[in-house]
């Protein structure tokens, strides 16, 4: 889940980046496998003659399952287990009574919390037939997911995430969201420090071995500009034009960054 961009002076307190034990990552990992599995689970599943509220629920009941309870459920009133956001939503849709239809871009956006530690993933999936637009930003969506994340090394900058990020995406054609931006996860969703998809090399907190990231590029296929909904969560696409979402939990490790929410076989 993405976090509200805050552009001013934030207060003392709320600027403190906490670096993570190498017990805690493990809990991290654990909560981020949650996340990874259940968004691998419905790949197969989302389809025509589903409803968002159908597959919101298979998604709490998967989370539950693994006796972890879906984070997003509650937190300033959100009232779902995942956000669900279908072509011109960006992020934060509210699974509903909307019925997935042929050639719909679906971005699924999942939070898991077991015991105590947050794991928060997203994934876009097309529903065939496939347009080729909807294909091209998806996987330049992708790409500008694993351009981040490669900047996320020791002693490099959270800008230079944010470079990579939106570097990859404009170089496409493409737009950032910059209302909206990943964030620090631990005991809580939105922790410190803000990783926005727009900046500078070298700009923003140095990255430390401990800290755990959201790295969460929104890609526009048009414009950047966005509105919310009257609901107050679901934000749109000022021009229409599908958007796409993609969202790891990383964690700057002194061996490079370590994405949590990425199944990974088990290495003997
Ligand atoms: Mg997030």
């Amino acid at each position: 889940m993405s976090r509200f961009i805050s552009q001013g002076a934030l207060p003392r307190k709320s600027k403190q980046v906490v670096l993570r034990s190498a017990r805690e990552l493990e809990e991290l990992r654990q909560a981020g496998q949650i996340v990874a599995q259940v968004l691998q689970e419905i790949a197969g599943e989302i389809g025509p003659d589903m409803t968002a509220r159908e597959l919101d629920a298979r998604i709490d009941r998967s989370i539950r399952a693994s006796g972890a309870v879906p984070t997003f459920k509650g937190y300033h009133g959100f009232p779902a287990a995942s956000c669900i956001s279908v072509n011109d939503a960006v992020v934060h849709g509210i699974p509903g009574d909307y019925r997935f239809r042929k050639g719909d871009l679906v971005s699924v956006d999942v939070g898991a919390t077991l015991h105590g530690y947050v794991g928060d993933g997203a994934f876009t999936f097309l529903i065939p037939p496939e347009s080729p637009e909807h294909r091209r930003l998806i996987a330049v969506t992708q790409q500008a997911l694993a351009q981040g994340i490669a900047a996320a090394q020791a002693g490099r900058h959270v800008g230079d995430i944010s470079f990579a990020v939106q570097a990859t995406v404009e170089a496409a054609g493409f737009s950032v969201v910059r209302e909206y931006c990943g964030h620090g996860v631990g005991t809580s969703i939105h922790e410190e420090p803000q990783v926005p998809n727009f900046g500078r090399r070298g700009g923003g907190p140095l990255l430390r071995p401990g800290m755990v990231l959201a790295i969460e590029p929104m890609v526009n296929a048009g414009q950047s500009a966005i509105w919310v909904e009257d609901n107050g969560w679901t934000v749109r696409t000022a021009d229409g034009r599908p958007s796409a979402h993609f969202e790891h939990t990383v964690a700057i490790t002194e061996a490079g960054p370590s994405i949590l929410t990425e199944i990974r076989p088990d290495t003997p």
